[in-house]
């Protein structure tokens, strides 16, 4: 099902324009337990309903931003840069504390080389 998805550079685009890149998690502490690791790496809300995630707007400026989106509509209720999600926090979800970019946990990162398109 294809919608529109807001880029905070670009504006209104395509959700194909852009490349998903998960659930924002909140990320361990700097010396975590391979159980805290383990949760981290592989487990999901999954909620039915509004989530905060990551999205690459990868057809157009490049860059990663978050997305508050109803999963069960499609519905995007909020977009914004890294940088506004503290004022951001005391609202919907509030999970992002200490979360960092996608890609600097691998998924979608320089890495990876940009060749899902
Ligand atoms: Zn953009």
């Amino acid at each position: 099902m294809s919608y529109l998805l807001t880029c905070p550079n670009c504006g209104k685009r395509e959700v194909t324009d852009f490349a998903y890149g998960g659930e924002v998690v909140p990320r361990p502490k700097s010396k975590p337990s391979e159980r805290e690791l383990n949760t981290y790496n592989y487990f999901r809300r999954n909620v039915a309903g509004v989530q905060r995630e990551w999205w690459n707007h990868r057809s157009g400026c490049r860059a990663w931003f978050l997305a508050e989106r109803d999963t069960t509509t499609n519905e995007v209720k909020w977009v914004g840069l890294p940088a506004d999600r503290d004022s951001r926090d005391g609202e919907a979800g509030a999970t992002a504390h200490g979360a960092q970019g996608p890609g600097a946990q691998g998924i979608g990162g320089a890495g990876s080389g940009g060749v899902t398109a």
